[in-house]
């Protein structure tokens, strides 16, 4: 597209908005009136591809998600659609530097962590494969929350993202759907047949509002639609009409409230009637809209198997189940068997955790009370899920009230998935292990092909082609542009392993991304990094099992030894976190306040600071990440073995030739079968061994007693050189007063941990055998693309495939 094109589209854009000339507009309406202009782009690429699939009627896969973290998206479609060159030409006859847009536009952040971020990498995926798809999920006015760090303390603000945010959505009032709540259900009989009616129930509106989702170089462009929560306008007007002002106004606000904020909770469940409303809102709108588009193309029901996959992204939108079967038999008159045949045919099921605090399940009363209907069904499930256990297992009680759907007077959502999908999968290869081997060993044994694997990836179009440019650009001279397409071209670069200028290149690109973050840095911590050290890198949600205490209690150490001998000839590090809290998790907010004593204490030590600094950055999301990554040197994935289902920030990581350093847990394992034992720096208890240890019986205490050096820092948590004390932490590592003492093992794998930093410093100190594993780590990354993974899924899952 012609620069002068550009120009001409934005100033009508400009004009029509904000009624102003081009250059006139405010940073900020040029910022819009650019992401207009995009925006129209999308629509006319969409209607095309539309119409293609449509007349071919194709299959089409509908990603079912309560968490889509997008981060931005005028950088990611610019660099699909091939134009960010000449729209930055264009902004430039403006004075206008397109970077500077980019700054404006806030991160969509309606997710947590790596469960939406994975989301999100498999819709611009499906969109680059030209396999039409459909994400669902909330329109959150507040996304995850902005984390500040005052006085150690993470604080939480609200994050108003709508506020610029809004420009990528389209409302389609029009196409609003009714989701009812509460009530009673009236069931009779007429013409043979059982009739069932909701009444004295809640209607709440739930709004549509389309976001495009551009594919790189693809001709395709898919959608997620966000549903928005609405008060029914005519709801109010009998209490009204009673005079009741407030309680019409209350009511209003009930409603809308189901879709105001994103729960901050990653790994772990929130109890709330309202998350189990929002969840039923969006699987209710979505499964009403996807039959509804159905039946527009096709005649019945009957082939909805053949032509859409519902894929539910772990047991949040569970609830698809009872609500597909729902539509079936109330709306459409299927009796129960041919319902059923069709929910399993449809239905499919990502599992993506085993750690027991985040498997979902309600009380059976309150969500009888909220989805009385859904209940009935629920419960019926059940009823014959139970006669078929009964024959399978007889007489084994134990086993069948674990795989029941309700039992304890709880709603389990994992075994709802389970009893119904056609397929389930976990997300790496020994988090799918540890599904058939443990926690869903029963299930297994029944259905064995309903097992599979699919291990994560990445939409490393992001991650690598935008986020580090300097990188893709060497890349492009040395291998072609064939990765631009087909990562598994990375390989390619193996040719170049010991070739000392591609070395010094990857060297030197390594060097010019840490010195962008060292501005970064000394913008927003006031902190003076040294772009010669050692970038050590662990970014992700805070969380007890993903060990940041490790990484913590090992600074101490080092802390310890240079005090001891500050001749000590180490190579100079600097450790770098990013990690948002769940607002109301104690432990991880005292490690957090841990992590900022330490980095008080060390930076501000003339003995330490010029061989040890650390960093806390703040606010932790998409757009930091594209930030950090490519100036990291090790990736820290250091979590207890068997917690991790995958990690994808070990991907983003490796493709930017960063040096793992790990336990062999979720998809590192992957990753260490791609580089070998020489590109990777492994230690720690392997899954089997931290099982053999608790089955034997574990006591931290032996480990503390038993090492000077660890006992050493944790009586440092307690002795108050930390400027305060961490009483607390030390009690969760050494007693049981917070749940078993050491949960996650930390002491066990402490010393490991340290042998294995001292390599990596030692392995440093050679550059060239240093940027040897880094090279190798790019170029073995291929295989962690979600194109790869999409097209997993689109052949084993879903029977779908891209339009020609
Ligand atoms: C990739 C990503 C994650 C997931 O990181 P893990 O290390 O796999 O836990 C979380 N948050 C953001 C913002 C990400 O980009």
């Amino acid at each position: 597209m012609q620069k002068e094109k550009i120009l001409s589209l934005l100033s009508e854009k400009c004009m029509q908005s904000f009624g102003c000339d081009l250059d006139e507009a405010t940073k900020q309406q040029t910022y819009r009136a650019v992401c207009l202009v995009v925006r129209d782009l999308l629509v006319q690429t969409r209607n095309d591809f539309c119409s293609r699939y449509e007349k071919q009627q194709a299959k089409q896969v509908y990603y079912m998600s309560m968490e889509f973290l997008v981060g931005t998206s005028l950088h990611n479609n610019l660099y699909n659609l091939g134009l960010e060159d000449s729209f930055r030409a264009a902004l430039a006859d403006l004075n206008v530097d397109l970077d500077d847009l980019y700054e404006i536009e806030p991160d969509a952040g309606l997710g947590n962590g790596g469960l939406g971020r994975l989301a999100s990498c498999y819709m611009d995926a499906m969109s680059s494969l030209h396999i039409p798809a459909t994400g669902f999920s909330l329109r959150y006015e507040f996304g995850i929350f902005k984390q500040k760090i005052i006085d150690g303390w993470q604080m939480e603000f609200p994050d108003n993202w709508l506020d610029m945010g809004d420009v990528w959505l389209i409302p389609r009032k029009e196409d609003a759907v009714e989701v009812k709540f509460g009530g009673q259900v009236h069931e009779w009989m007429q013409d043979g047949k059982l009739k069932i009616e909701q009444y004295d129930y809640t209607p709440v509106l739930a709004v549509p509002y389309d976001m495009f989702i551009s594919g790189y170089d693809s001709g395709a462009v898919n959608k997620l639609v966000l549903w928005s929560a609405k008060s029914p306008s005519n709801m109010d007007m009998n209490a009204f009409s009673r005079g009741d002002y407030v309680k019409a106004i209350e009511q209003n606000a009930m409603a809308e409230a189901i879709s105001k904020v994103l729960y901050p909770a990653d790994d772990h469940v929130e109890g709330k009637i309202l998350r189990l409303k929002q969840q039923y809102l969006f699987v209710s709108a979505s499964l009403q809209s996807i039959v509804k588009n159905h039946l527009k193309h096709f005649d019945s029901l009957d082939s909805l198997p053949q032509k859409a996959a519902i894929h539910i992204n772990d047991t949040h939108p569970a609830l698809c189940v009872p609500e597909l079967l729902r539509i079936l038999l109330d709306d459409y008159g299927y009796d129960w068997d041919r319902a059923w045949d069709i929910c399993q045919n449809t239905l499919a099921y990502t599992n993506h955790t085993v750690m027991s605090e985040a498997l979902e399940r309600w009380p059976e009363y309150l969500f009888r009370e909220q989805l009385p209907r859904i209940y009935q069904l629920v419960a019926e499930i059940n009823r014959r899920l139970v006669n078929q256990l009964n024959t399978v297992y007889p007489g084994d009680l134990a086993k069948i009230e674990y795989m029941a759907v309700i039992a304890n007077n709880e709603v389990r959502m994992a075994n709802l998935c389970l009893a119904c999908c056609h397929k389930v999968n976990g997300v790496s290869k020994l988090h799918s292990d540890i599904l058939k081997d443990s926690i869903f060993h029963d299930y297994y044994h029944i259905a064995p092909d309903k097992f599979t694997n699919v291990t994560n990836g990445i939409a490393y179009r992001r991650w690598l082609c935008q986020s580090n440019p300097k990188l893709t650009e060497k890349l492009r001279e040395w291998i072609g542009d064939g990765f631009l397409h087909d990562a598994n071209a990375l390989e390619k670069l193996m040719k170049y392993y010991d070739k000392a200028n591609v070395l010094q290149d990857l060297q030197k690109i390594k060097r010019y991304n840490k010195e962008v973050l060292c501005n970064y840095i000394a913008r927003s911590n006031g902190i003076n990094v040294d772009p010669n050290s050692i970038f050590d890198v662990q970014i992700k949600r805070l969380h007890e099992y993903k060990r940041q205490l490790l990484n913590v209690l090992h600074i101490m150490h080092l802390y310890c030894v240079i005090k001891e001998n500050p001749n000590l000839d180490i190579p100079p590090r600097t450790f770098i976190f990013a990690a948002k809290a769940s607002a109301g998790y104690f432990m991880a907010k005292q490690v957090i306040r841990l992590i900022d004593a330490v980095s008080k204490l060390v930076n501000s030590d003339p003995a330490v600071r010029e061989k040890v600094k650390v960093v806390f950055l703040e606010d932790y999301k998409v757009s930091l990440a594209e930030i950090i990554i490519p100036a990291a040197d090790i990736s820290e994935q250091i979590s207890i073995a068997g917690k991790e289902a995958s990690g994808t920030g070990n991907m983003k990581l490796m493709i930017n030739g960063a040096v793992t350093l790990g336990t062999l847990d979720g998809a590192n394992v992957e990753i260490h079968e791609q580089v070998g034992d020489d590109n990777i720096f492994l230690f720690g208890l392997t899954a089997p061994e931290v099982e053999e240890l608790w089955k034997k019986g574990y006591n931290p205490v032996e480990y503390y007693n038993g090492n000077l050096e660890l006992r050493r820092v944790i009586d440092m948590l307690t002795s108050g050189v930390l400027g305060s004390r961490f009483d607390e932490i030390a009690k969760s590592l050494l007693t049981n007063s917070y749940g078993a003492a050491d949960a996650y093992m930390t002491l066990a794998d402490f010393d490991s941990y340290v042998r294995k930093q001292e390599e990596v410093g030692r392995t440093y100190l050679d550059k060239r055998k240093f940027f040897n594993m880094s090279l190798v780590n790019i170029a073995k990354a291929g295989l962690f693309s979600a194109d790869r993974a999409v097209t997993e899924y689109a052949d084993d899952i879903w029977q779908v495939k891209g339009i020609k």
